[in-house]
Formats: structure tokens, sequence, C-alpha cells
């Protein structure tokens, strides 16, 4: 059986730890080794060793890794970049050029707002912003030159859950393509393409590097022309993942699943403590039952993830105050580490949607939940809480 067919056989956890990640051909060392290398030596004017040239084009970490993000969301192609929003502005540029339009979510990192309401709006790339939970929503919001619709979901911060199919028949239809953020689930809790996504995207920042020591970003996509084109860009511009940036993002995803696991069980423990405290008046998590995407993301996820937000009785001061007195939970911005964190979107990651669409509420508290012990983290909100 070739590599490849082997290989397709073969379940998430394993692929983590072994796809793209064969031992090196000159020493045995059982992980790819960083390759901390700018150029290569040519055997002749043009005379490759194994295909690699210059290291913004390719290196053979960064391989090591797209290959492992291509066989971790069943894809044709990953592709490494520099920061999450590095790969999304390779994504746009390649996917939109001036006068295309393209429909957002109204609930999104407000990074990927701030990118096409302040930067690729001034090259002449439209958007409108729907309720991508509502097929209709989304629907109506198509124009004629729509070439592809973005969807989080989970999304940041409200943790809106979009049907993944349901809008891919929706993109079908338009002849626009569908790209998905992933990052709050992660391939191990939800596979997009499989669900017929164009594009999935991710901060590997968050769960993916899984530790708080690394900023990345990667697209895996579902067919070779769209692949190709987007190497080419990414070579182009230059956004490229780091060896020891793509090696440390490697490294943490040898444990993702278990990883997700714990963040899952932590999570759906923390939203129900929290839904039952008189002082939080909205708890936002598709685990729970009440939450309206919940049966959607039991039928996509394979669990809910490690993200909670709430709302926090007596407003915007009420919220910044539990941030502030938090103690375990790390008040910080970014997510999916394995320590928790916590933090204030309307005035931290979510500043720059203010007066949007995509505005925040003033009262909302978001948790990075971690891996550490459930009691401990308890103990904590319920201090914080006051
Ligand atoms: N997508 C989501 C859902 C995010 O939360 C973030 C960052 O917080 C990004 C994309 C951008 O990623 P990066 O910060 O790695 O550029």
């Amino acid at each position: 059986m070739s590599e490849q067919r082997a290989q397709r056989h073969q379940h998430f956890e394993t692929l983590a730890i072994h796809a793209g990640q064969e031992p090196d051909e000159a020493t045995g060392a059982v992980v790819p080794p960083i390759y901390q290398v700018s150029t290569y030596k040519q055997d002749g004017v043009g005379g490759l060793r194994g295909g690699y040239e210059y290291s913004r084009s390719a290196n053979p970490t960064r391989t090591a890794l797209e290959e492992n993000l291509a066989a971790l969301d069943g894809g044709r192609r990953g592709l490494a970049f520099a920061s999450g929003l590095a790969a999304e502005d390779c994504l746009l540029r390649t996917l939109l050029t001036p006068g295309d339009h393209v429909v957002i979510p109204d609930d999104a990192y407000g990074g990927t707002f701030r990118l096409f309401a302040k930067v690729a709006e001034g090259w002449g790339v439209q958007w409108s912003v729907a309720d991508t939970s509502d097929p209709e929503s989304v629907r109506a919001a198509l124009r004629p030159r729509t070439k592809a619709i973005w969807v989080e979901t989970p999304s940041n911060p409200l943790l809106g859950i979009t049907d993944i199919a349901a809008l891919a028949a929706v993109a079908r239809e338009a002849g626009a393509r569908l790209v998905v953020d992933n990052t709050f689930a992660s391939p191990y809790l939800q596979q997009p393409l499989a669900l017929g996504a164009d594009v999935v995207v991710y901060s590997t920042t968050k769960y993916m590097g899984g530790h708080s020591d690394v900023v990345g970003g990667a697209l895996v996509v579902a067919d070779d022309a769209l692949g190709e084109e987007l190497a080419y860009h990414q070579n182009a511009m230059g956004a490229v993942a780091g060896p020891f940036d793509a090696w440390l993002v490697m490294r943490g995803i040898k444990t993702l699943a278990i990883r997700m696991d714990r963040h899952s069980a932590n999570a759906a423990r923390v939203a129900e403590l929290l839904s039952a405290h008189p002082k939080v008046t909205q708890v936002y998590y598709p685990g729970l039952p009440q939450h309206p995407g919940h049966e959607i993301a039991a039928k996509q996820m394979r669990s809910f993830g490690g993200m909670v937000s709430f709302r926090v009785a007596g407003g915007e001061q009420a919220a910044v105050d539990v941030c502030d007195r938090a103690k375990l939970f790390i008040l910080g911005e970014s997510l999916g580490g394995v320590e928790s964190l916590i933090e204030h979107p309307g005035r931290m990651t979510h500043a720059s949607t203010a007066g949007s669409a995509l505005e925040v509420p003033a009262d909302l508290v978001r948790l990075s939940v971690g891996i550490e012990s459930i009691d401990d983290l308890l103990a904590d909100l319920t201090q914080a809480l006051g």
C-alpha cells in the first residue's frame, strides 16, 4: 500500500503524530529536524536536491507541517503561514480581485473583520455581513460578484454555530467558495472539507500550537488547482512560517486530540457552573442544550470545544471587574493554550468591531478554558464572580 493510501486508513490521533513526520533520511531522527536555513547548495545550476532552493519557497520543516496539516483535514494541500491573519490575507488576495464581493459573518475575530473592512476594502473588495447561522440570511447577502462566503464556527467570541453542509450548498449554488475558520474547533473536533467547505483557515497560534509559545496560521484546501494558486501567492507574498515556528506547531499537534478532549470536558463543567450562577445573565457554549446551534454542533463536531463566553449582571464595569479578579485564569488575549485565559472582548480582542455590525456586548467576558484541574478552575471563577 502506498504511504498516502495507508494514511487514508489511519485515525486522527495516528495522523497527528505521523503524517508528514517520517524519520529523517540522513540521521533517523524520529521527529523532523528544525532546518534553520535560508538557502540550499545546487549541484550545478538548477540541480536541486529534494526540490529545495530557498526557504521562502519551501523549507523541509515547513513541508513536514504542511503535509501534516493536509492529512489532518483530509485536504489536498496544506500551507503554513507566519500568522492566522497572514493566511487569511493570502487567501483573500488569491480568491478576490477588485470589485469582487465576500459575505462575512456577523460574529468573527476582530482582526478578521479589520482585514476586510479596513484593508481589503481599500483595494476595492466589497463585503457584507450576514448571520451565517441562517442560510437564508447568507442567500440574501449574495451579489453577482460574490466569490466567497466566510464562516467561523464556533464563532469568536459569541460561539455561534453555522451549519457547514447547508452553507456549502448555498455557496455551490452561488458559484462561490466556502471558507471556514476552524480555529475554535481544530481539525480534531470538526472537519469542514468533509462537510463541503473549499478552504479551512487556522490561527495555529491557538489549539494547534496549544502552548501559547508560537504565532502561526494555516490554510488547507480541498482541490489541487486552488492549492497551487495559493502556494504561488504564498511564495510571491512571502508571509511564511519560519522553521522553528513550524516545528513548534508540529509538536503541539501531536497532542491535539488529548488536549481537545480535556479542553471540552473542562469547558462543559465551566459552562454548567456559569449557567447556574446568579451574577451571570447569559452563557454562550454550544454544548448547552439551550444553545440555538446545539443540535447542529452535535451533528458536525466531535465535542464542543474549550471556549466559553458569558455576560455579567451589572454591565461593562462588572465584566471588567470579573476579568481583573481572576487569578488562575490569566488576563490576556489569545486562546487555545494549555493554560486558562480570561478577557474582555469589547476592550481587548474585538475593540476593532466597535460601531460595526460585529460589535460585541460590553458586559461580555470570554474564557479559554485550559487543561488544569477543573476544581481549581471552578474555584477561581467562583471567587472572580464575587
Ligand atoms: N481566526 C480566529 C478565530 C482567531 O481567533 C484569530 C486570532 O485570535 C485569528 C483568526 C488570527 O490569527 P493570528 O492572531 O494568528 O494572526
